[in-house]
């Protein structure tokens, strides 16, 4: 097994001002590079802002400032992303640093040195805000396809990436990786699209100045797309040969909207694939979130302030909600009612009061201290097996970047566990001494499944998981340290140790 996993976001465009989408893929992003940290791999996980493109040059301009100032001044509402969500990316990149500069200069460089790049003249038509071009099929309409704005009629003399003659090599590089591009509906419409024939595609524009020079081109500037996919490679130190480079290229996993999976997986591994650099091994596409069922906007004044809802819910709950919700893939709809619903009765009412009562009742009948497990009768033994059933289930989801069933198996074991206590009837054990043994064995299980759960629900629910684990496993260290598939085997819980009487890690949110 390869110990290193390269993950990341795309870089979230420094004009915008985040939302549900981007902690969406973040949080998504996180939990995956949690969980494979917790497998014992080496990890980087990379995030970080796109501030170049036209739509941040006429912001500045209207503002009166310069748009380095201006990218200066925003990126911190996506910085602040990362202690307010929880995020525990280890490398955080904007597209105006020096550094990167010099990573897309050097692959614009290689493709033009072997003549995958040229000189010609783009003529099409041209969505500003999305700063993109459509041809007369797309947006013969006047209106761009994909945001539905006015186009306007372009034409300049353009640097050319060679896409046409990437078109074999790409289809080959489908075939031969399977997951490649997930989920599977995703792969088929970019095997379609690529089938169905590539244009030239225009990577330089003369109509910004606000971007990244094409090497000896005055007047050309780098096309933002391109400016922006090369980020995954500066952010390993490229075009230095870093140890960075060596240790983490090619990337496990690019995460995106499914919006923008056409350039993760039919451009940039065709830019790579030329300059002589091995492609990703991964995109995954994810569903867009409505709102209260209704599209998300800013005129509707619906859109969803990822700040606002970890003021109000906490990071976890909210983290919670976004990874359980939907089908990873899928669209979801967002709603603060489902939210508070899946909080409260899944964290609060099944997890938190599995821990919070069976450690008041090891404090009433054992003085907190956990007793040996005794003699295993059927019901134990089922409750065991459930426990090895979700941490090899976790461990599956994860492969399978389908979070909402690594939650439905964490949840299906606490409710086992509750069903477990309703039928020991520890209070009822209690009472009789000559059930003294049969009482420990309960308590001890009880706070086994406890264990395991808060361990495996580490990748989505840190702090809260932390608080459980510090309860749990006395002089633990960090959850995020523990090794999952040692640390997740059933049994762990050490007899003797000294717990305390009670942990409420998931307040009931209140509903006025
Ligand atoms: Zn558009």
């Amino acid at each position: 097994m390869r110990d290193t996993y390269y993950i990341t976001t795309p870089i979230y465009y420094v004009n915008d001002v985040p939302h549900i989408g981007h902690a969406y893929t973040t949080v998504a992003c996180d939990a995956m590079a949690r969980w494979n940290r917790m497998k014992g791999k080496r990890v980087y996980f990379l995030t970080g802002t796109d501030e170049h493109g036209e739509k941040v040059q006429k912001t500045a301009a209207q503002k009166g400032v310069t748009p380095r100032q201006l990218a200066d001044q925003v990126v911190a509402n996506f910085q602040g992303l990362t202690p307010a969500l929880e995020i525990s990316n280890t490398g955080f990149i904007r597209t105006t640093e020096r550094r990167h500069y010099a990573a897309v200069q050097e692959l614009f460089r290689k493709s033009l040195a072997n003549g995958d790049i040229y000189l010609g003249e783009y003529e099409g038509w041209y969505c500003v805000p999305d700063e993109a071009y459509w041809t007369d099929l797309q947006a013969g309409d006047g209106k761009c396809p994909t945001c539905g704005r006015p186009v306007e009629r372009r034409k300049e003399p353009s640097y050319f990436f060679r896409l046409s003659k990437y078109q074999d090599r790409l289809l080959r590089f489908y075939e031969e990786n399977p997951r490649f591009i997930r989920p599977e509906s995703r792969r088929n419409e970019v095997i379609a699209f690529v089938a169905g024939g590539l244009n030239d595609l225009s990577v330089s524009r003369t109509s910004l100045t606000w971007g990244i020079p094409v090497p000896d081109a005055p007047g050309h500037v780098i096309y933002v797309w391109y400016d922006a996919l090369t980020n995954y490679l500066t952010g390993l130190g490229y075009p230095e040969t870093t140890d960075g480079v060596r240790t983490f290229w090619p990337a496990d996993l690019h995460m995106v909207g499914k919006d923008i999976l056409r350039f993760h997986a039919v451009y940039w591994p065709a830019f790579l694939m030329s300059a002589g650099i091995e492609p990703p091994k991964g995109v995954f596409a994810h569903g867009w979130w409505t709102v209260e069922g209704q599209k998300m906007s800013k005129s509707l004044g619906n859109v969803v302030d990822p700040y606002d809802m970890v003021k109000r819910y906490g990071a976890d709950a909210f983290r919670y909600f976004l990874l359980r919700e939907v089908s990873f893939g899928l669209d979801g709809d967002f709603s603060e009612k489902e939210l508070i619903k899946r909080a409260n009765t899944e964290l609060a009412d099944k997890l938190g009061n599995l821990l919070n009562r069976t450690l008041g009742m090891l404090g009433k009948y054992f003085q907190g201290t956990v007793p040996e497990a005794g003699v295993q009768e059927p019901e134990d033994a089922a409750l065991a097996a459930c426990g090895r059933e979700a941490l090899a289930a976790v461990d599956q989801a994860m492969e399978d970047v389908a979070f909402h069933k690594a939650l439905a198996a964490v949840i299906d074991l606490v409710t086992r566990a509750n069903e477990y206590v309703q039928a020991m009837q520890p209070w009822a054990l209690a009472k009789d001494p000559e059930k003294r043994g049969r009482l420990g064995t309960a308590l001890y299980n009880a706070l086994e499944a406890a264990r395991v759960a808060a361990l495996l629900m580490a990748p989505f629910t840190p702090a809260a998981s932390q608080k459980m684990w510090d309860a749990l496993v006395p002089g633990g260290g960090a959850v995020a340290d523990a090794k999952a598939l040692e640390a997740g085997r059933w049994g762990g819980l050490a007899p003797g140790a000294s717990l305390p009487k009670a942990c409420i890690v998931f307040p009931k949110i209140e509903t006025a």
